[in-house]
Parts: structure tokens; C-alpha cells; sequence
């Protein structure tokens, strides 16, 4: 029997027009209107599409969008001015640095100048210390998507195995810090883990954040466990309209036939991260009372 699939683009619809909702309702109350602005440091063609695309969901939800671009030698002094501007400035709710930054700037040494206030991103040192720790706060938006793909799934967290393949800041340690937070047994794997295989093999929750195309196959997959895929890797594909196609870290064809639920790549996590950035924005703002 086949796994049945968890569908990120419908959820991610969903929250959104949840959050144009929460949006209205702030503004109607005689709230300031939400404001995300974002910074694009240099031309890289992927992150200008990924920050177009921010900004057309911040439109679409009726979120102030501000978008900043700085030109690829702008020195660390100038980025982290702007951002120490977008600190101040109360119609900003919330400030995105995209990254990766051009070589030349430090992101470790910027993002912590980020008022934590609007880190709607959840990467400041101060985020990341509030999820260390089980406080409030604003978590990164690809690890909030994988928790609301696990709900949506209905997965039962509460004292279940779960393995995170990846120790990133950004992907692999959030989740498993937001796993843990809904009481699972958590174990992170990374490139020195001993026997890979058998530790998947012991997931009910098994989340691959790994960046290798198709690592994961059906036979490391417990039967029936839910399985999120963040991976997206592109591999050549001369059928393929662009020549690539995008594929996850799971072999979906292997693993699809044994896991109970999994996402699909494109469509799983990916449209999750936009939606929770929205949903983060407003949080800011009405944290900050606007
Ligand atoms: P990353 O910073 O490169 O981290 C990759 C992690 O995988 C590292 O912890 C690394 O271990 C581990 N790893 C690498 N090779 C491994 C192996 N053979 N066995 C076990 N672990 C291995 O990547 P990331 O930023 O977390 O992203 C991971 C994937 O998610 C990428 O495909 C990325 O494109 C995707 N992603 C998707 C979204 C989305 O919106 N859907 C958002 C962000 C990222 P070490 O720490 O030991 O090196």
C-alpha cells in the first residue's frame, strides 16, 4: 500500500489566506499594517527569485513589503546600517536578510545585528537561544513548516522516535529542537553518523535535511512512518523543460511505498517556508503591538 501524500502547497494556501485574514482583522482594529521588508545583498539569480517571491506573498496577503537591494560589494558597515535602519523603523514588522551573502560579507557577523523583535526568519542568536531554551519566540520558518506538515499528517509526536538527517542552524537543529519541544525521542544524524541506515530505519518521524539528491531509500524507512523531505536538489533531466528537475533527499518512488505519509518534492516543504515567514510577520507585529 502506498503512503499517502502530505500536500504542502494546499496547507501552505491555507495559512496563507489565514494570515491575509489575521492581516485585515489587525488593520481593521486600527492596528498599523504588518511590514516585512527584505534584503537582497548582490544579483545572485536564485535568491532575487526567492525574495520576488516573498514579496509577491507578502502582497498577496496584505503585508507591507519593503524591498531593499544592495549591490554585491557593499561593505559589511553598509548592510548592517540598513539593517540597524529596518530596527528602527515602525513600519517594518519584520526583516529577512537573504542568504547566501556575496563573498566578502560575513552573515554570522550580520545577523545577529537584526532586531530580534522582527527576526521573523528565526536565525538572530537571541531566536535561537528562545528555542534552546522552550521560550516564546520566533522559530525559522522551514523548521515551522515541517511541525504543521507532521500536524496536517497527524502525526503523533509525543514520545516518538524521531531522526532529523542534517544538523544545520537553519534546517536540521531548529527541527529537532521543535521536535523535541512536542516530547519526541529525538536523534540527529549528520556525515559522521555510524550506520545511517539502521538509525532511519528506527524513525516513526524521520525528517532528511541533507541536500544529496535521493539519498534516503524505501528499505531505511520504518513501515508506516511519516517521512518530510526538505531536500531540493536539482538533477539533470533532458526531458525536463529547463533541463533539471527538482528532486528531495528521499528516493520518493522506494520510500513512498513503505512510509504512511510523505511530502512530495516540489510541493512539500518548499511552499511551507513562505507561509510561515507570513505567519511570522504578523506574529512580529503583533508582538510589537502594531
Ligand atoms: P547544509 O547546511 O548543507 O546541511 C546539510 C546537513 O546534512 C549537514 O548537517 C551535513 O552533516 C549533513 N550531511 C551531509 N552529507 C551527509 C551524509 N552523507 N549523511 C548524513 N548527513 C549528511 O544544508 P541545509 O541548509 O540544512 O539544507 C538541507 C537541504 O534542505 C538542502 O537540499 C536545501 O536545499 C534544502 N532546504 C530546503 C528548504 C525549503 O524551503 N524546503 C529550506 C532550506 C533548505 P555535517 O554537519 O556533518 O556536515
Amino acid at each position: 500500500m502506498g503512503a499517502r501524500i502530505i500536500d504542502g502547497k494546499a496547507l501552505a494556501a491555507r495559512v496563507r489566506i489565514e494570515v491575509a485574514r489575521e492581516v485585515e482583522e489587525l488593520v481593521a482594529r486600527g492596528g498599523r499594517r504588518p511590514g516585512l521588508a527584505t534584503v537582497l545583498v548582490g544579483e545572485d539569480p536564485a535568491s532575487a527569485v526567492y525574495v520576488s517571491g516573498k514579496q509577491k506573498a507578502c502582497a498577496e496577503a496584505g503585508i507591507a513589503g519593503f524591498d531593499h537591494r544592495l549591490p554585491a560589494d557593499s561593505s559589511h558597515d553598509r548592510v548592517a546600517a540598513l539593517l540597524g535602519d529596518l530596527g528602527a523603523d515602525p513600519e517594518i514588522s519584520g526583516i529577512l536578510l537573504q542568504i547566501p551573502l556575496p563573498a566578502g560579507l560575513d552573515a554570522a557577523a550580520l545577523i545577529p545585528l537584526i532586531d530580534p523583535g522582527k527576526d521573523v526568519d528565526g536565525l538572530t542568536p537571541v531566536s535561537a537561544g528562545r528555542l534552546a531554551l522552550g521560550v516564546p519566540g520566533l522559530r525559522p520558518c522551514t523548521p515551522s513548516g515541517v511541525l504543521a506538515l507532521l500536524d496536517e499528517a497527524g502525526a503523533e509526536l509525543e514520545g516518538a522516535e524521531a531522526v532529523v538527517v542534517g544538523r544545520s542552524d537553519l534546517v536540521g537543529k531548529p527541527v529537532a529542537q521543535l521536535l523535541l519541544s512536542r516530547n519526541a525521542t529525538v536523534t540527529i544524524c549528520h556525515s559522521r553518523t555510524r550506520d545511517l541506515a539502521e538509525v532511519c530505519r528506527r524513525a516513526d518521524v524521520l525528517v532528511a535535511a541533507v541536500g544529496r539528491p535521493r539519498m534516503i531509500p524505501g528499505d531505511w524507512v520504518r513501515p508506516g512512518a511519516t517521512v518530510i523531505d526538505v531536500g531540493i536538489n536539482r538533477v539533470p533531466d533532458a526531458t525536463a523543460p529547463r533541463g533539471y528537475r527538482l528532486v528531495g533527499d528521499v528516493h520518493f518512488a522506494s520510500a513512498s511505498a513503505v512510509a504512511g505519509f510523505i511530502t512530495p518534492v516540489p510541493g512539500g516543504v518548499g511552499p511551507m517556508t513562505i507561509a510561515m515567514l507570513l505567519k511570522n510577520t504578523v506574529r512580529a507585529a503583533r508582538q510589537a503591538g502594531r
